[in-house]
């Protein structure tokens, strides 16, 4: 058994569904994670925003737009009268649900629910088209069996037994289908594993049902060696460790969410990134290998803030650094890259809706100075440190860039440095100038 995953712009219109539903292949009892269509998430997040700042004709308009969109998908997509009425009744419960709120204000639980609602229409949508086709598919609804524990992990026990069984109680099927992103949380509530969480749906199942495989289907052949979003003539990278794989997604690459690695890695099974509009690309694929010696990718992370804290009294005393890493553990905020001197410690951190907080604790230690938009560029590979002149040659591609930090030796596999995001561009480019 495979689990496939297939992201929004691959189910994002009535003929790239129908190209899905082609590339499924019956008889194998694979299940198929499914995205919500491209652009729906960002609606159903403009309709809670809209609903928050209690602006109902702002919300009704974006609901009337997403409705308008999905009429016409399912007039495109089904061949017979009978599979579109069946998918519009499926759908009319949803944007009933979603005008519900029109009438309330909207609570952190009914923003959860509204956001749900992309995967169980793109899911719908898929189960009825199959359908039609005449392949026998079951669907897995992912709120009856994808549960998180009170610290956010998912419940993997649970989820393993929930599934087998839903699985077992459906023989006749010959395709699974569930939904991406969603889940319930500790408390039973409706809840989501984070924007782009589909990619961890498909490896948390994969895990549980220890898959022969774990593929995640995508607009791009595979992992590139730059991110395409900003570099020209980026290449797919054909094989990577499950560890330069996930340096990579925690760093930006966007093709993959950073929280999907691990599942797959702690069960030991291959997850392949392939394109969905060019199925027949080798993609990517992720496993366990030896060390190969060779340099894989760059990513860029945005949106950095770097703290310095500077203390000539105390950091040679015993705790100084346990009292910085205090000050961010107890303010729940996680430390990407940190450098340390005889006078003091420079940190980054992603998320920065504590740092006022943070920087008022931090003041009892020393002088503190924050500066904002700054990226972590990431050069992930086989970087073993004997391995001589890596980090050489990222340094020398880096000449006339400055560098506020700089990583290297806090794994086998990255090398990081810090930059003001207007020199982003740059830095990332002569990275894959120099290096590929
Ligand atoms: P999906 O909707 O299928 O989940 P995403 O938009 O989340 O797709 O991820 C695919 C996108 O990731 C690509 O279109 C590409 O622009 C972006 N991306 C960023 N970095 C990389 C990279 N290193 N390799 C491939 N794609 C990348
Ligand atoms: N639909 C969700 C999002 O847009 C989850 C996903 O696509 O992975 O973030
Ligand atoms: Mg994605």
């Amino acid at each position: 058994m495979k689990v496939l995953k297939f992201g929004g712009t691959s189910v994002g219109s009535p003929e790239r569904i129908k190209h899905v539903a082609s590339l499924i292949m019956p008889g194998e009892r694979n299940v198929v994670v499914l995205s919500a269509m491209s652009g729906t998430t960002n609606s159903l997040v403009e309709i809670s925003e809209y609903l928050y700042k209690g602006n109902i004709p702002g919300a009704q308009e974006t609901i009337n737009a997403l409705e308008a969109k999905y009429v016409a998908v399912i007039s495109e997509l089904f061949a017979t009268d009978g599979g579109r009425l069946k998918a519009s009744e499926a759908l009319e419960h949803i944007f009933a649900l979603l005008r519900s709120y029109l009438s309330e204000p909207l609570t952190e639980a009914g923003e959860k629910e509204i956001l749900a609602q992309g995967e169980l229409m793109s899911t719908a949508l898929m189960q009825r088209y199959l359908e039609e086709k005449g392949v026998r598919s079951a669907l897995l609804p992912a709120l009856d069996y994808m549960r998180t524990l009170e610290s956010g992990e998912p419940d993997m026990q649970h989820i393993g037994t929930r599934l087998r069984r839903m699985i077992d109680l459906a023989p006749k099927a010959d395709i699974f289908l569930t939904q991406g992103y969603i889940c319930r949380n500790s408390t039973g509530g409706i809840d989501n594993l984070k924007r782009g969480g589909s990619d961890y749906t498909a490896s948390i199942i994969g895990a549980v049902l220890e898959a022969e495989e774990i593929q995640i289907w995508t607009d791009i052949d595979g992992m590139h060696n730059n991110d395409p979003r900003f570099v020209e003539g980026t290449r797919p990278v054909g094989e990577l460790h499950f560890e330069e794989a996930a340096e990579l997604a925690y760093f930006g690459a966007k093709i993959l969410h950073p929280s999907c690695v691990l599942p797959a890695k702690l069960h030991n099974i291959p997850v392949r990134l392939l394109n969905t509009l060019q199925p027949e690309a080798a993609g990517t694929v992720i496993y366990n290998f030896p060390p190969d010696g060779k340099l894989k990718a760059i990513a860029a992370k945005d949106n950095i803030t770097a703290v310095k804290i500077k203390s000539g009294r105390m950091l040679l005393a015993y705790g100084f650094l346990h009292k910085v890493f205090e000050t961010f553990e107890y303010h729940r905020t996680s430390i990407d890259m940190m450098a340390t001197s005889e006078v003091g410690v420079s940190v980054s951190v992603d998320d920065d809706s504590r740092l006022a907080a943070i920087v008022d604790d931090l003041k009892h230690f020393g002088t503190v100075t924050v500066e904002r938009d700054m990226v972590i560029i990431c050069v992930v590979g086989d970087l073993e440190w004997q391995n001589c002149s890596f980090q050489a040659k990222v340094i020398s591609a880096l000449d006339g860039i400055p560098l506020r930090m700089i990583s290297y030796g806090g794994s086998n596999y990255n090398i990081s440095v810090l930059v003001r995001s207007a020199d982003k561009l740059r830095a990332l480019k002569a990275l894959s100038a120099a290096l590929f």
